[in-house]
């Protein structure tokens, strides 16, 4: 095998649970899009399907996989679904995002009243991401009349906010009066939800009825801000997640030599250089070269030269007794040193988030705990 993610699905339920205790009474809804954060649709909605209220995607691909596997929790479907697929929404039972003033929602209720059941639908409100969402001006009505249609039921109302990862931002605030005043006049019964992983760690009160987690599931942090939840002893989240693959060849190079295409590192000394057999096409980054570390032997090393499409390069010098087939950890623990997921996307350029999403779905995911395995 030339890599392998390894997914603890305890850690996960764990972090659900502590999540869950942290927003209560706010109900927690578990965000799954882009495969679970790459960490596995299925065997994650499983895991997290006793902890949450409801599970959120982005695709109705994603929810039609989820109930082929069996899974029968309540199912959102946050992005678009195509006027064409709701026959197939509405087979699945899912509740949708409306955030439209008129033919869609009215091609919704077409759709319901032929298939004889109602359909759940979460109002979505454009309160200044800029995104998906209604105008806040025009939210009320529209609102209104998605309630007022006998084949809607109208679950929820929500939105997403801009900047809640920071503390000293006050944008937060002023998202959140807009939701106040475009769903003042809902019935009760309707669920408000804003609140994403940040601002249900770092701003209380946007947790409203409900709140949208997705990262701190996984034991990824949102944010240094939100990390510092960590110290203050606020909460405990364990990373999910391991990436690891192996050295596949050692070459010992001398002072001068160059590594990689583009010759972008050189080395200063006689060094001695790994070859890993996974690069940008298995989900390391490019940006890694030069700059993102990894664990061999319980010692940190650094990445050198290009990584390049399915091959990348160590700087093992510091680590004299290594050898072909060693572990190599991108992320995850190795004796006492760990990298995390923010840690890589630091050194990439990009954050954590991004690296567990690309992750490649066709990379076999080993799965530990007891949590979500089939009864
Ligand atoms: C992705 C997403 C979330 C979850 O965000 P996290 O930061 O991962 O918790 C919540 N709501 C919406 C609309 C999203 O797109």
């Amino acid at each position: 095998m030339i890599a392998e993610i390894a997914v603890d699905l305890d850690a996960i339920a764990h972090n659900a649970a502590a999540l869950a205790r942290l927003v209560a009474p706010a109900k927690l809804s578990a965000v799954i899009k882009a495969n679970a954060y790459g960490h596995g649709l299925v065997p994650v909605a499983r895991a997290l399907a006793p902890h949450a209220a409801r599970l959120c995607v982005y695709a109705l691909e994603e929810a039609v996989e989820l109930r082929e596997a069996g899974i029968t929790a309540p199912v959102h479907v946050l992005g678009p679904v195509p006027a064409g697929e709701l026959d197939v929404a509405h087979a699945a039972d899912v509740a949708l995002t409306l955030w439209d003033r008129g033919l869609y929602a009215r091609q919704v209720a077409s759709v319901a009243r032929r298939r004889r059941r109602r359909v759940a639908v979460h109002g979505k409100i454009d309160t200044g991401v800029a995104r998906l969402g209604l105008r806040p001006a025009d939210a009320p009505a529209a609102l209104a009349r998605y309630a007022a249609t006998p084949e809607l039921e109208l679950a929820g109302a929500f939105t997403h906010l801009a900047a809640a990862e920071e503390l000293d931002s006050s944008f937060t605030q002023e998202q959140l009066a807009r939701f106040r005043a475009a769903t003042g006049g809902l019935p009760a019964g309707v669920e408000r939800h804003v609140a994403a992983t940040a601002a249900a760690m770092l701003w209380p009160e946007t947790r409203l009825d409900a709140v949208r987690c997705g990262i701190g599931l996984y034991g990824i942090w949102p944010s240094a801000d939100s990390e510092a939840l960590l110290r203050t002893g606020g909460l405990e989240l364990e990373p999910a997640l391991s990436w690891r693959t192996r050295v596949v060849a050692l070459h010992a190079v001398e002072a001068g030599a160059s590594v990689g295409y583009g010759r972008t590192w050189t080395a200063e000394r006689p060094s001695l250089i790994a070859t890993l057999p996974i690069g940008y096409a298995e989900g390391l980054p490019r940006s890694a070269g030069n700059s993102a570390q990894a664990l061999v032997r319980g010692r940190r090393v650094p990445l050198v030269g290009r990584v390049c499409m399915d091959m990348s390069f160590l700087d093992l010098t510091g680590v004299p007794d290594a050898a072909v087939g060693d572990a190599v950890t991108l992320i995850g623990r190795d004796g006492g040193e760990r990298i995390t997921a923010e840690q890589l996307g630091t050194a990439c350029g990009t954050i954590g988030y991004e690296i567990v999403a690309r992750l490649p779905a066709h990379v076999p995911r080993v799965y530990s705990g007891a949590a979500g395995q089939p009864r």
